[in-house]
């Protein structure tokens, strides 16, 4: 992919370039009231999914066909340039003849060869010149990805971005989906002219941390953001939890910090960044561990074991605070947090046991 073309054109876009609309076009109402308001605070790219690939069947998998004359109206009204999802080839045929201006390509097909080949086919068939961003596909291959850019890029779309939105885990985690930072860099690191969008929203799956992960990707170099926003998150028909308002967005990236590599605060924030992600990976970790105690509580009520087991703990903490000791931490420090923690797991124990079912 050595001969990449300017991904936006039309567009005079300084870095972070931010893409921004809801998840789902659900109305042409919302889709214009978010539209307009997202115009007001100067964001030029609208995405709204039309077709959406829901995990499992009963839940709204988009409005289809009805919805991009929506599109094509919140592009003549507030000049915005509008993205929509595509996966097969009916998709890429609707959305470039209703003028679509930027396509992306969603985490469950980017990791689909056969489906990969045939928007590529079609695209090249319809619009070459069409700006197209590629998810992750869901699970963390970084050649899975690559594969699926190239086989654009070989059928003749040079206009390619990549869009890291984290990669699906099995089980609970402060994320939804794993960022896994190392992927999109080495992915930066192979291609430095193919620009790497983060979606802070998919990668969160909740609203307080958009902000945060929106910060780190930029701290990454990333080349911009897409950010799911709704005139009402609340009310949303899809992805309620991580999607932000307008105003909201603008308040994020108004106080987003566009680090200038030559100043001398650079290897603080590095070393800030990697502070944030291990605390990210403790509180992981913790809740992991409580999940555990959850198990054990479950265990002791059906066998009738008592919740609190006065040896075990006394070992427990006697081997934690020696271990913590020769790390270089304090005994009391040791023994506060494990106190806490035990404080916490015992309490979940309690519920457990409680409980009457
Ligand atoms: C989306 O962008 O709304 C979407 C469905 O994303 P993903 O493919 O990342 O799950
Ligand atoms: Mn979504």
């Amino acid at each position: 992919m050595q001969d990449l073309k300017p991904l936006f054109p039309s567009l005079n876009l300084s870095r972070p370039v931010i893409i921004a609309g809801p998840c789902s076009a659900e109305s042409e109402e919302q889709v214009l009231k978010t539209a307009r308001e997202l115009a007001e605070n100067g964001i030029k790219i609208f995405r709204a999914g039309i077709w959406k690939p829901r995990t499992s069947p009963g839940g709204f998998e988009g409005v289809g066909l009805i919805g991009l004359p929506w599109l094509k109206k919140v592009k003549e009204e507030t000049g915005m340039l509008t993205a929509t999802e595509v996966a097969n080839r009916k998709h890429v045929e609707q959305a470039l003849e209703s003028g679509v201006d930027i396509l992306w390509i969603g985490a469950r097909t980017s990791a689909n060869p056969f489906a990969m080949q045939e928007i590529a086919d079609t695209i090249t068939a319809w619009n070459k010149d069409v700006p197209v961003l590629v998810k992750n596909p869901v699970n963390p291959d970084l050649e899975l990805w690559i594969g699926a850019l190239k086989r654009l890029y070989n059928a003749g779309i040079h206009r390619l971005g990549a869009i890291h939105r984290g990669f699906s885990t099995y089980g609970k985690h402060i994320y939804r989906n794993m960022p896994e930072w190392k992927i999109p860099i080495e992915l930066q690191r192979r291609y430095p002219n193919l620009p790497i969008f983060c979606d802070p929203s998919h990668i969160s799956g909740k609203r307080e941390l958009v902000a945060s992960v929106s910060q780190q990707a930029l701290d990454m170099n990333f080349a911009g953001l897409i950010v799911e926003s709704h005139c009402n998150p609340d009310a949303a028909w899809s992805d309620k939890n991580q999607q932000v308002t307008p105003d909201s967005l603008n308040l994020i990236v108004n106080t987003l910090v566009l680090r200038d590599k030559s100043t001398t605060t650079e290897n603080l924030a590095l070393l800030r960044q990697q502070i944030d992600r291990i605390d990210d990976e403790l509180l992981d970790l913790l809740a992991k561990r409580m999940r555990i105690s959850e198990e054990i509580g479950r265990f002791k009520k059906e066998h009738s074991m008592p919740v609190i087991q006065a040896d075990r703990y006394n070992n427990l903490m006697e081997q934690r605070v020696k271990i913590g000791e020769s790390l270089g931490m304090s005994e009391d420090f040791i023994r506060a947090i494990l106190a806490a923690i035990h404080e916490e797991s015992v309490n979940k124990q309690l519920e457990i046991v409680n409980k009457s079912n």
